[in-house]
Formats: C-alpha cells, sequence, structure tokens
C-alpha cells in the first residue's frame, strides 16, 4: 500500500497536533502517526495548571485529548501507530510503518523526548500520582511536604532549587558520591537549607502503589548495601531525557545528545523536513513552548510548499 500527502507529521504531543491545527486549516490535510506514546509525555502527567486558558488548570491527558479532537475537526487524519523507518533520501519523502508505505511532500517531526525512569515497576504505577518527571509542571502541588529529587546533574540541581519554592524539604538521592552538575548548579542546591544529600545511594522501591499515592521510598547504599525506608510525598526523577530521534540518525543532522538541530527557521538539513517541540528543545521542555513550535513548523511548511507551487 502507498498513500501520497502534503504534510505528514510524526508525534502527537503538543507541538504535533498543534502543527495539525494550523495544517488542516491551511488546508493542507495532513496526516499525523501517533507515535509510541500517543499524547507524549503530558499524558504522564496529572494536572497542568501552566497551560493558558484553563484558569482552574487542566488534567494532562484531557488536555491532549483536546487538542487531538480540535486537530481531527479541522480533518487532520490521525493513525495511532508509529514510523518504524524514514527515507528523507528521495522525494516525495517516504516513511514505513511496518509493512505500509506513505509519502509526502513535507514532513513536521515531533516525536518529543522521554524522561529517562528509573526502571521500577512502584515508579510506573505512581508516575503523575506522586512520582514526576518534571518540576516546573508539578512542583507547585507539593506546598509545605516533604519531596526527594533523584540524580546528581543539572536538571536534578535544578530541580531541587526549584522545588524549595513551595516544598518544606527536598531531599536529593545521588548514586554517587559526586554531582555531575555544574559547579555554579551544584553550589545554589549545596547552600540552600531547604535541600539536604543522601550520597552513594538508589530507589530500590516506591511506596505505595496500592494507595495510589507516594509515601516513601526504600533507599540502598550503594557501597555497604543497607537499606533505609525514607518518608516523602513526592519523587522527581531527574536523570535525563531522550529525544526520541532513533529513526532519523544518518538522515538529519543531530546535537551530541541526539536532538534535532534547526537549520533554517524550523526546517531541519533536509530541505521540507521540518521539525518542532521537544524533539529540538532542551532547554524549555514546556508544552506551550512545544505548541509554539509546532505552529512555527506549520507555517513554514505552508510557506514551502506555496513557494515550491503547491
Ligand atoms: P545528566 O547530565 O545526564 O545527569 C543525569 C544524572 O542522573 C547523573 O547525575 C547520573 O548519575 C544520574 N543517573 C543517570 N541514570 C541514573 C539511574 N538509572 N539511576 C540513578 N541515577 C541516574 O542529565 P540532566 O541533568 O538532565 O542534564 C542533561 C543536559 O542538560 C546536560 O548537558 C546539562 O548540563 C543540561 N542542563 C543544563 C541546565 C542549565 O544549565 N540550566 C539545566 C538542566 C540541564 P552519574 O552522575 O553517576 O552519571
Amino acid at each position: 500500500m502507498s498513500d501520497a500527502h502534503k504534510v505528514i507529521i510524526i508525534g502527537t504531543g503538543p507541538a504535533g497536533y498543534t502543527a495539525a491545527v494550523y495544517a488542516a486549516r491551511a488546508n493542507l490535510k495532513p496526516l499525523i502517526f501517533a507515535g509510541a506514546e500517543p499524547g507524549g509525555q503530558l499524558t504522564l502527567t496529572t494536572h497542568v495548571e501552566n497551560y493558558p486558558g484553563f484558569p482552574e488548570g487542566i488534567l494532562g491527558p484531557e488536555l491532549m485529548e483536546a487538542m487531538r479532537k480540535q486537530a481531527e475537526r479541522f480533518g487532520a487524519k490521525l493513525i495511532y501507530d508509529a514510523v518504524t523507518k524514514v527515507n528523507f533520501m528521495v522525494h516525495p519523502f517516504e516513511m514505513l510503518v511496518g509493512k505500509d508505505k506513505y509519502t509526502s511532500d513535507t514532513v513536521i517531526i515531533s516525536t518529543g523526548a522521554s524522561a529517562q525512569l528509573i526502571g521500577l515497576e512502584s515508579e510506573r504505577q505512581l508516575l503523575g500520582h506522586g512520582v514526576c518527571t518534571c518540576a516546573t509542571c508539578d512542583g507547585a502541588f507539593f506546598r509545605n511536604q516533604d519531596v526527594m529529587v533523584v540524580g546528581g546533574g543539572d536538571t536534578a540541581m535544578e530541580d531541587s532549587t526549584f522545588i524549595t519554592k513551595y516544598a518544606r524539604s527536598v531531599t536529593v538521592v545521588h548514586r554517587r558520591d559526586r554531582l555531575r552538575a555544574s559547579k555554579v548548579m551544584q553550589e545554589r542546591a549545596l547552600k540552600n537549607p531547604k535541600i539536604q544529600f543522601i550520597w552513594n545511594s538508589v530507589v530500590e522501591d516506591i511506596h505505595d502503589p496500592e494507595k495510589g499515592t507516594v509515601t516513601g521510598v526504600t533507599l540502598r547504599d550503594v557501597n555497604t548495601g543497607r537499606r533505609q525506608e525514607v518518608s516523602t510525598s513526592g519523587v522527581f526523577v531527574a536523570i535525563g531525557h531522550k529525544p526520541n530521534t532513533e529513526i532519523f540518525k544518518g538522515q538529519l543532522d543531530l546535537d551530541e545528545q541526539g536532538y534535532i538541530r534547526h537549520h533554517k527557521r524550523t526546517m531541519t538539513n533536509i530541505d521540507g523536513v521540518f521539525a518542532a517541540g521537544d524533539v529540538v528543545d532542551h532547554d524549555y521542555r514546556q508544552a506551550i513552548t512545544a505548541a509554539g513550535m509546532g505552529c512555527q513548523a506549520a507555517m513554514d511548511v505552508e510557506k514551502y510548499l506555496e513557494a515550491k507551487g503547491h
């Protein structure tokens, strides 16, 4: 089977859906592939209080559902599958979904980034229910509570410092006795009286999935093997992100961390292939910034197609 399109959007986070709304309203009849995590990272969170237009906040999955409906209302067609292979060396560009081939004059990549997780079953069960991966998004829910941050990099230090605005105390759990974070970020966290550190330790379990909320963790000292139970109301996992760019390697220009580089406005190194959202951006990582970039990419696609006489 082969199917030809003017624009294909890969990924359905805020960037992909916003690109779809704009492309559909421009009459480009976009086709969107939902990807491995339909709705993206927001489907892993609960309350979103910083997306403009929702004075009382909105649940992450509800926000993504609303974006999906808005894109479909204007004629975007959604396929609940993940693109497994791309060929940007031919034009129109080719995308494979299993054995099915789709071709398109332009592509917008909005496959996002995934937060790295520790890999515990209890962590998975409590994600969005006390286990969080975004301090800017969820820090304010822990007013006057004791929370934990896992990791020793810049994100862990930045998150810990940010969360002290709300929380009573923050305990950083790091697997070594030395931080990876830059000196300035380390110093800021080490000096903060609300932040304490537990060194050489890993989280072995998070309690209590049966209660549907975080009540504490089991930590293991990696040197002595000694275990300890520590009470906490929240666990922020800050051990890095991974951009979802595996299938583009060797074709698109990626930075050292694997994020896509823009070359001209939202266009990549390949003429006609655009990228938007967290797959490009490792600094802001917000739903609203991803949505903004999705809008820009769709407008760039429209101009590009016009210039090519489509
Ligand atoms: P990162 O630098 O890769 O640090 C990840 C941290 O998590 C490390 O301390 C690592 O421990 C730990 N870790 C990794 N896997 C783990 C696991 N399975 N269990 C327990 N701990 C684990 O990631 P990041 O902090 O997200 O930063 C990513 C990039 O963004 C960096 O280049 C950073 O400088 C940049 N960034 C900059 C700023 C800023 O300048 N404002 C803010 C945030 C991020 P080890 O140290 O033992 O490896």
